[in-house]
């Protein structure tokens, strides 16, 4: 999957996992501020994963050093599509979340601390989210002060749940691999042990699509990454999503969308 397409099926699922009125599933609701700040930060952490690709939009946010971290993260991991496209490192991106939830600072000047890890990786994961979606076309100094807005308006607006952010963080890196193993590549779901199907299993046409010659488990249902079908489901999805923050935002003003519409 594309990595526009990876963050706005994260925005999705989390104004689908977070909203209650109607559209959306509300197995964790926050408030209709909560449902915009942890979309743009879920669309971020949507792309996470292709952290260990060389080209990825990740390793072109910092000159220099992201390529240098992402080279690194990709050697540690085995190379792109390996380590960090497993379910183990969904786990790691939960540990990784909690510890950075826990991260705060007691600054002499405000009375509670400072959620200085939320802040942080908010700033960056928004600025992700915000070159890949396009909102700050070709230019990374913009990309990384909306980053530094967003996590400014996570810090004043962020939903009132404790361990939102654990969540938003864990549900954004598991759409990514669940994208990407609607695609023909596959994933080594079981990653670092990756069993390669038998001679005779690879001759048969659809199994082989299911469990590749490579060891990668797949649902191909949406052909090659970046095909014609992965366009036409994100138009539902990115309709979806527009209708969802246009709804959190004007609930949050007190301007209920579903009774103007109906
Ligand atoms: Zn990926």
């Amino acid at each position: 999957m594309m990595g526009a397409h990876h963050a706005m099926t994260g925005a999705a699922a989390w104004i689908a996992v977070t909203a209650t009125a109607g559209h959306g599933l509300g197995f964790f609701p926050v408030s209709p501020a909560g449902t915009v700040t942890g979309a743009l930060l879920c669309a971020g952490a949507a792309l996470l994963a292709d952290a260990d690709h060389g080209s990825a939009t990740i390793s072109r946010s910092v000159p220099v050093l992201g390529r240098l971290v992402t080279g690194g993260i990709s050697r540690a991991s085995g190379g792109h599509r390996h380590g960090l496209h497993g379910l183990l490192a969904i786990l790691c991106a939960w540990l990784l979340a909690t510890g950075l939830d826990r991260l705060s600072w007691q600054s002499p000047w405000s009375e509670r601390p400072v959620d200085v890890g939320i802040a942080a990786a908010s700033a960056a994961a928004i600025a992700f989210a915000a070159y890949a979606l396009g909102l700050a076309p070709g230019s990374w100094p913009m990309a990384w002060s909306i980053g530094l807005v967003g996590a400014g308006g996570i810090t004043v607006f962020a939903p009132e749940r404790p361990d939102w952010f654990i969540v938003c963080i864990t549900l954004g890196y598991g759409v990514h691999l669940l994208g990407d193993l609607l695609t023909t590549g596959g994933l080594p779901l079981l990653w670092p042990w990756v069993p390669k199907p038998p001679r005779a299993w690879r001759k048969v046409p659809v199994l082989n699509r299911i469990w590749t010659s490579g060891g990668h488990l797949a649902v191909p249902i949406l052909g090659n990454a970046g095909s014609l079908r992965e366009w036409a489901l994100l138009i539902p999805v990115t309709l979806y999503v527009g209708y969802g923050i246009l709804f959190a935002a004007l609930a949050e003003v007190g301007v209920d969308l579903a009774a103007l519409l109906y």
